[in-house]
């Protein structure tokens, strides 16, 4: 399903919204163009995504940020928006930075993080206050897109919870695109 709109990206987020609050804290998100939403409860199978991931130590990652999991410290999210230490800058406005992953599964990787974390160091804490940056980082996950001349296929991705190899606990949508994504996922 081609996004052309950023209302209708407001109103696929409020149907991912509703979906999202269905969701058990540990699984993984996927939004995709060519498909509408697709959600991977938790399963035996988010488990395997987890191990095949370990290859790249992003399971050892997550569970090293499981110490501090969700407690609301600051992450090094936080210097890449004070611009403390370097990063990639693919978009920026007020409320949004998007900037390229360090260690890339694609050959377009882009994180779309919101400035201010408010609460958000996973989707799983979302509340209503947070529908509007919600719709936002959607948006901007678009415009990467649209930057990277990956519009006709790319994938969103929300790791939410150690269980699904969340490392950095700042509410982050992973923008993959620049080759063929496989499914089921791994
Ligand atoms: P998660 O595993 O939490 O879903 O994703 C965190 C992502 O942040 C990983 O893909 C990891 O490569 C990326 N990352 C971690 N530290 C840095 C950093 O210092 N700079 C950048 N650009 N990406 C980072």
């Amino acid at each position: 399903m081609a996004v052309t709109s950023s209302s209708m990206l407001l109103r696929n987020f409020s149907t991912v919204g509703r979906v999202a609050q269905s969701v058990r804290v540990t699984s993984k998100i996927f939004f995709s163009t060519g498909e509408l939403i697709r959600v991977l409860p938790y399963t035996r199978s988010s488990r395997s995504i987890c191990s095949t991931r370990a290859a790249h130590n992003e399971e050892a990652a997550a569970k090293a940020a499981a110490s501090v999991a969700d407690t609301g410290a600051p992450t090094i999210f936080d210097k890449i928006i004070a611009k403390e230490i370097p990063s990639d800058i693919i978009y920026e406005d007020e409320n949004v930075l998007a900037f390229r992953d360090i260690n890339p599964q694609a050959p377009v990787h882009v994180l779309v993080i919101p400035k201010l974390r408010d609460g958000l160091t996973t989707l799983g804490k979302a509340e209503p206050r947070h529908v509007e940056v919600l719709g936002q980082l959607l948006h901007a996950s678009k415009i990467v897109a649209e930057k990277e001349g990956i519009l006709d296929g790319f994938r969103v991705v929300i790791n939410n919870g150690v269980e699904a190899c969340q490392s950095v606990y700042h509410l982050h949508l992973h923008v993959l695109g620049g080759r063929q994504m496989k499914w089921p996922p791994g």
